[in-house]
């Protein structure tokens, strides 16, 4: 069975990895799918982040990455998918994440979200929190991974 892991990942965390690694083992294939006609203005291209989440999940041989415009449901639709992952940290999660999922059934009456509650460990990092604390020279490293990294220090640190 094919999932769909849907996010903006400006850039993927380790709380993402986290979600890939457990969906991957459950399921035949991922489609990490990229929205790139997101409202929030975003620091990395959508091909650098194409780039950092193929290097991040090389070791995974059933992930591929992609990105899609347009709705969700309709990207879903043309590879055959009926079922998308997200992932839950705090309850300030929930009531975005339950009004997107009725939203896409309400779209497609055949698709289903399935909610993977996020690893302890990372359930306060989020790719915003990761650049605010960065862009103010504070130590990222621990909560993302080494490709997502190293463009950031590109991006905000000029190394
Ligand atoms: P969006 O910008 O659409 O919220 P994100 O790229 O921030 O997308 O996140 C994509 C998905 O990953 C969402 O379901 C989000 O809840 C989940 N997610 C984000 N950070 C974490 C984390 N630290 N642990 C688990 N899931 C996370």
């Amino acid at each position: 069975m094919k999932i769909i892991y849907p996010g903006s990942f400006d850039p993927i965390t380790l709380g993402h990895l986290d979600i890939v690694e457990r969906i991957s083992k459950k399921f035949d294939e991922v489609y990490i799918a990229i929205l790139s006609n997101y409202k929030k203005q975003s620091l990395f291209t959508v091909d650098e982040r194409i780039k950092i989440i193929e290097e991040a999940c090389k070791d995974f041989n059933n992930v591929k990455v992609v990105a899609f415009s347009g709705l969700l449901v309709d990207f879903a639709k043309s590879i055959d998918c009926k079922l998308i992952a997200r992932g839950l940290r705090e309850v300030s999660d929930y009531e975005k994440e339950v009004q997107m999922a009725l939203m896409n059934r309400a779209l497609d009456n055949d698709m289903e979200t399935l909610f993977l509650v996020s690893n302890a460990k990372y359930s306060f990092v989020s790719s915003s929190i990761i650049k605010e604390v960065i862009s103010f020279g504070g130590d990222v490293e621990s909560f993302v991974p080494e490709a997502a990294y190293k463009m950031l220090k590109i991006k905000y640190l000029n190394k």
